[in-house]
C-alpha cells in the first residue's frame, strides 16, 4: 500500500476500495501509519466525503480494530439508542432501565459531555460509588444478572475511533458526515446490537442546525447500520429548547429520578416513549404503565447497585450535591416563553462548570439550572424564568448575560 496515492485518490474525488481502508485503519491504529498522513486523509474525505460502501467499510474496519461484544448462543436480543447529543438530554437514564424490562439486553456504551452536551457516564458519576468503568467480563455477568449495563468506552473497543476522533479535534475534521457515520457506529456495533434506535438532533442546541442536516445523518447512519444486519429506525428531534426542566449533572439525574417515580416533565417523558418504541416489542401503553408502577425505578435501583453506587442517595442527591448559591433568573415582564435558547443555556451550564471546556477539566455535578419554563409557558412579571445552581455568586454575574440572551417572553 503506498499511502501517499490513497491520499491522493481520495483528494482527487476516487473511491477507496474495502481492502485499501482496511489496511489504513489497521496501519494507523498500530502507530505504523504517521498522524500526519492520517490527517491528510481526515481532510481529503471532509471535502470529497465517502460513498456509502465507503462509510460502511471504514466502520467495518474501526469497528474490527477492537473486541467486539460475545453474548451466548441462546442470549435475548440486544437493543439500544443513540442520541446525537443535547442539552438537558437525560433519555438513556430512563430509557435503559425501561427496556431492560423487556426480555432483552440493554448492553449501553455511552460518553462524556464535551462542549454544550451533557453526558450520560458524567451523569451517572454524580451518583455516589457509581462505576462507570467495568471490564467486559463483569459487564456481560451483569447483562445476564439484570439486562443492562450503562459503562463507558472501553480501551479495547474500537481503538482506532479513538484515536482518529483526538485527531479530528485537532485538525478541523470533526464535522465530516463520514466520519461522525463511522465513528459513532463503529462503537455502537462493537456492541453486536439486534436492534438500534437513533435520536437525531436538530436546532440551535444540537449538532446539525437544519432538519435536513439531521435527517441525512440518520439516512447514513440507518444505510451502514442495516448493511451490517442491525434492524436501524430513527426519530428526529428538536433541539431548540432544553429538554424537560433541568441541565446540570446531579439535577438531571434527579428529574431522571422523578420520572422513574411517576412524574417528571412530559416532553422528556414523551421522548422517551417515543424512542422505546422503536425498539421494544411491548406497546406503549406498558411502556408508560411501567414507567408509573415503579417497575422501571426497581431496574434503575438494580443497575445503580450493580455498578457499585449508592443507591439510598437517589432520592436525596440534591441535598448531597448542594450548590452554595441558588437563585431565580426572574422575568422582566409578563408573558409566554417564546425562546430558551438550548445553545445559550448549554454554554450557560459548562461556564457555571457543569461542563468541560477542554476535555481534562472536572465536572462540578451540583451546578446547573432548574424548573426550566417551556416555549410557550406564560409567566408573571418577577416569576422565575428558571433557577440558577452556581458555586459562588461571580459565576453567576459570568452568566447573566447569556442567559438574557437566552430567553426572550412574548
Ligand atoms: N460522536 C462521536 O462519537 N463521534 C463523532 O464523530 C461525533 C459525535
Amino acid at each position: 500500500m503506498h499511502v501517499p496515492t490513497l491520499i491522493e485518490k481520495k483528494r482527487d474525488g476516487g473511491e477507496l476500495t474495502a481492502a485499501e481502508i482496511k489496511e489504513i485503519v489497521h496501519d494507523f491504529t498500530r502507530g505504523d501509519l504517521p498522524e500526519y498522513q492520517m490527517s491528510a486523509l481526515a481532510m481529503a474525505i471532509f471535502f470529497r466525503g465517502m460513498t456509502e460502501a465507503e462509510t460502511q467499510h471504514l466502520t467495518d474496519a474501526m469497528m474490527r480494530s477492537g473486541r467486539i461484544l460475545q453474548y451466548p448462543k441462546d442470549a435475548p436480543p440486544r437493543i439500544d439508542k443513540h442520541s446525537t447529543g443535547g442539552v438537558g438530554d437525560k433519555v438513556s437514564l430512563v430509557l435503559a432501565p425501561l427496556l431492560a424490562c423487556d426480555e432483552a439486553w440493554v448492553p449501553m456504551i455511552s460518553g462524556r459531555g464535551l462542549g454544550i452536551t451533557g453526558g450520560t457516564l458524567d451523569k451517572l458519576e454524580s451518583i455516589p460509588g457509581f462505576n462507570v468503568h467495568l471490564d467486559e467480563a463483569r459487564a456481560l455477568k451483569q447483562l445476564e444478572g439484570i439486562g443492562l449495563f450503562m459503562i463507558g468506552q472501553t480501551a479495547d473497543i474500537c481503538p482506532a475511533d479513538k484515536k482518529l476522533y483526538a485527531l479530528r479535534d485537532v485538525t478541523g475534521t470533526v464535522p465530516s458526515q463520514a466520519l461522525i457515520v463511522a465513528s459513532i457506529m463503529s462503537k455502537k456495533l462493537a456492541e453486536n446490537l439486534d436492534r438500534l434506535v437513533l435520536d437525531v438532533k436538530f436546532g440551535r442546541g444540537a449538532f446539525m442546525k437544519t432538519k435536513a442536516e439531521a435527517e441525512e445523518l440518520a439516512a447514513a447512519m440507518t444505510s451502514v447500520g442495516e448493511r451490517m444486519g442491525v434492524k436501524m429506525s430513527h426519530l428526529l428531534s428538536a433541539m431548540d429548547e432544553p429538554l424537560g426542566r433541568a441541565v446540570g449533572n446531579a439535577l438531571e439525574v434527579a428529574e431522571c429520578v422523578e420520572i422513574l417515580q411517576g412524574e417528571g416533565p412530559g416532553d422528556l417523558i414523551k421522548l422517551i416513549l417515543d424512542l422505546a418504541v422503536k425498539v421494544s416489542k411491548t406497546p406503549r401503553a406498558e411502556l408508560a404503565a411501567r414507567l408509573s408502577d415503579g417497575r422501571a425505578w426497581k431496574k434503575f435501583i438494580a443497575l445503580v447497585y450493580a455498578q457499585d453506587g449508592d443507591a439510598t442517595t437517589l432520592e436525596k442527591l440534591l441535598k448531597l450535591h448542594k450548590a452554595p448559591v441558588i437563585t431565580p433568573f426572574p422575568a422582566k415582564k409578563s408573558g409566554a416563553v417564546k425562546q430558551m435558547d438550548a445553545e445559550l443555556i448549554g454554554r450557560a451550564s459548562v461556564l457555571l462548570g457543569g461542563g468541560r471546556q477542554k476535555a481534562s477539566d472536572n465536572i462540578d455535578f451540583a451546578v446547573g439550572f432548574s424548573a426550566i419554563k417551556k416555549i410557550g409557558e406564560k409567566v408573571e412579571r418577577n416569576e422565575p424564568l428558571l433557577m440558577i445552581h452556581a458555586r459562588d455568586e461571580s459565576s453567576v454575574e459570568a452568566i447573566l448575560p447569556l442567559l438574557k440572551k437566552a430567553v426572550a417572553l412574548r
